[in-house]
């Protein structure tokens, strides 16, 4: 099987594996006084440091939670109550469900969030929390997120960052791109599933929880710490690498769908180099998973698909692509990918395309 499907949980890496091997070694509760405890205790502190090192915040702001999704809620309690709140109208799901009824912000054809749509709405209005991702899960389209800051600043507005697609790719600095809190999960960044963090800007740091319990992350987010995999998390926080290489094999496998009459969404965009989507005019994207399953190669849906009715990905409707919104996959390479994968990739397309693909002459009508 080729493993495409990073951006939906990226392999574990060999250093988080061991990271976490010799945490479950550790006994103590981090909130035990003594000193099993303390020596927890000190895991966790010297993970946080390291996680808010990478990431361009301190310490004492970040926040270790379930991951992205639990981040992107914890930030929008807490920073939008009382505040209405803009969100980019192609965020995930994690975000839309944490700030139902909130204003959209308009995508151009590329993907990329129209900040004069932004300026006009934060003029003149009540305070604003508005929630911008750092880079598409579905598209890699990286949005212009420092732009963004600096608007919502000059606006007093507060400005939420999931960083969850772009964390383990490309620089995600909270305090260079000038926002307020940026949500990270480890799974996607070659860390364990289950855990991820919310960082904060110093002067919002000291915020409501969601859940409160025990009062531990000083307060933010009660319940005993998930050790092993806060330890996992620390070890795949080093700065990306070998992104010119991943670019490079994107690049092949999408010129090779292009070859077989592929249509790339949001092409034009900057965007990570792990990610491209793909639709093949007239064939549905869950028929093009399975199809590529049963050769051996994992992608996903932009469109995913439920009790037998394919839903068009909103990331794509809104980029105005019409009924390809529904006939487009995801190919997302993993950090491991060899160049065989790209290979089997090129061989399975041609012959689904070759099955799947509208014929040229409805698809000119
Ligand atoms: N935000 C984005 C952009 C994502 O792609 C995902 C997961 O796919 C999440 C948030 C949710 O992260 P998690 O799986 O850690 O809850």
């Amino acid at each position: 099987m080729y493993y495409l499907d990073a951006n939906a949980s990226e392999p574990m890496r060999p250093e988080a594996k061991a990271a976490m091997l010799e945490a479950f070694d550790a006994v103590g509760n981090p909130s035990s006084v003594h000193g099993p405890g303390r020596a927890v205790r000190r895991l966790i502190e010297d993970a946080r440091e390291r996680v808010a090192a990478r990431f361009g915040a301190r310490g004492q702001d970040t926040v270790f939670v379930s991951g992205g999704t639990e981040a992107d809620a914890l930030a929008i309690h807490a920073l939008g109550t009382g505040r209405r709140i803009a969100i980019g109208v192609t965020e995930h799901d994690a975000v839309r469900a944490a700030a139902p009824g909130g204003w959209t912000i308009p995508v151009s054809r590329e993907g990329l969030a129209d900040l004069d749509a932004l300026r006009d709405w934060l003029t003149g209005g009540p305070p604003a929390l508005v929630c911008l991702m750092l880079a598409n899960n579905e598209t890699g389209a990286i949005q212009p997120v420092a732009a963004a800051a600096a608007l919502c600043r000059a606006h007093g507005a507060l400005l939420h960052v999931d960083a969850v697609q772009a964390g383990g790719r490309i620089a995600a600095d909270l305090a260079a791109l000038g926002c307020h809190s940026l949500a990270l999960s480890a799974h996607k960044m070659g860390g364990p599933k289950g855990v991820g963090a919310l960082l904060l800007a110093p002067e919002v740091s000291a915020i409501r929880p969601l859940i409160s319990g025990g009062g531990q992350e000083r307060g933010r987010r009660g319940g005993t710490q998930a050790v092993p995999a806060i330890a996992g998390f620390a070890a795949v926080c080093a700065p990306p690498s070998d992104q010119d290489r991943l670019a490079t094999l994107r690049d092949r496998a999408e010129a090779a769908a292009v070859r077989y009459g592929a249509i790339v969404c949001g092409g034009g965009a900057p965007r990570l180099a792990n990610t491209v989507s793909l639709a093949l005019p007239g064939a549905r994207a869950d028929a093009q998973v399975i199809a590529l399953d049963l050769e051996g190669i994992a992608v996903s849906a932009g469109a995913a698909c439920s009790s037998g009715k394919v839903q068009t990905s909103h990331v794509l409707e809104a980029m105005g692509l019409g009924a390809l919104a529904g006939q487009a996959i995801r190919v997302s390479l993993p950090w491991n990918v060899e160049d065989a994968a790209i290979d089997a990739f090129e061989a399975a397309y041609a012959r689904m395309a070759a099955r799947m693909r509208r014929p040229l002459v409805s698809a000119a009508a």
